[in-house]
């Protein structure tokens, strides 16, 4: 069990920028035990119950239910949150930002490969099969 976070400041809810993250103990850069590089300094809603958490992982552990992803046409919503600056974001300027637009903090490029587990994907088939 790594115990990283153990160092006293590490809580299963805090406020950052106003805005109260829950997960498995989230320190006030919104990092977990999941995830606690430098630059995991990212929160997200899901449409589920549109609380943050640090990532997937935490709502799971704590949300008590099923998550739900959030699809193309609601990208627009103020899901992300910086945990550098608390400020909020939107999907859309998340997910075409390699850092925060408010602070600068550099976004974990690896959060990218796990997108899927937030954000329902358009169909990745125009125009690939024509069948039927
Ligand atoms: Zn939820
Ligand atoms: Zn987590
Ligand atoms: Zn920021």
């Amino acid at each position: 069990m790594p115990r990283a976070l153990t160092d006293g400041s590490a809580e299963d809810s805090v406020r950052v920028g106003g805005h109260e993250v829950h997960g498995l103990p989230v320190d006030l850069e919104t990092r977990c035990v999941h995830w606690h590089q430098p630059w995991d300094v990212v929160a997200l809603a899901l449409p589920c119950c549109e609380r943050l958490h640090p990532c997937r992982e935490c709502h799971d552990a704590v949300a008590g239910h099923e998550a739900q992803l959030w699809p193309p046409d609601r990208f627009d919503a103020e899901a992300i949150l910086c945990g550098a600056c608390g400020s909020p974001m939107s999907i859309e300027r998340y997910l075409a930002a390699d850092a925060c637009p408010c602070c600068a903090a550099v976004f974990n490029p690896g959060c990218r490969l796990h997108r899927h587990r937030y954000f329902a994907e358009q169909p990745a088939s125009a125009g690939a099969a024509r069948a039927g």
